[in-house]
């Protein structure tokens, strides 16, 4: 696969997961965290479909278009696995993580990070969104919509 149709199969999959879920997620109470601000297309994204809740984003540095920037009191700058590790037991109804590499070796070391950390920050039937898989014993692995092939996007579930 292209580098470019790696990149519209993952546009595609964040667009088609984030609409499948934000109904269920628009009636549970809780927080939405967006780990990984980027341009800001899936923040953007989610305050559209999430019309009142609170997203609060964490990246290193801000990059987004102006049009996608969170307000200074919702966003988090610095290291993920350092940041929202204050926001353990917040209770998330949603937490996005978009934080992948594209190279191998780099992103085995967010896995050994990045699932444990989710599963403190969501609230149980809480609902994680990854680029990257989430392998923990309580992020129950949710099927994605058809549109989406295995294994390009995750979803779960905090059991
Ligand atoms: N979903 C975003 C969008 O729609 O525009 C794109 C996110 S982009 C692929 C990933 C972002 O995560 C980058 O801005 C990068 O700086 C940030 N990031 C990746 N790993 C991080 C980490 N460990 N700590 C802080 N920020 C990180």
């Amino acid at each position: 696969m292209s580098r470019l149709d790696n990149f519209i199969s993952r546009m595609t999959a964040q667009r088609d997961i984030l609409n499948q879920i934000c109904p269920e997620v628009a009636k549970m109470e809780g927080l939405v965290l967006e780990l990984g601000l980027g341009n800001g297309r899936t923040f953007h994204h989610l305050r559209e479909r999430l019309p009142g809740r609170r997203i609060v984003v964490f990246d290193r540095e801000v990059g987004a278009h102006a049009s996608s920037i969170p307000e200074a009191e919702n966003l988090v700058l610095g290291e993920i696995r350092e940041t929202a590790r204050k926001f353990i037991g917040i209770d998330a109804a949603l937490v996005h993580a978009d934080i992948g590499t594209g190279y191998d070796d780099r992103d085995a070391v967010t896995a050994t990070w990045l699932p444990d950390l989710i599963a403190r920050l969501l609230r149980v039937g809480g609902i994680a969104v990854s680029g990257t898989p989430l392998d923990h014993p309580l992020l129950q692995r949710l099927p994605p919509p058809p549109s989406v092939s295995a294994d390009r996007y995750f979803i779960c579930r905090r059991v």
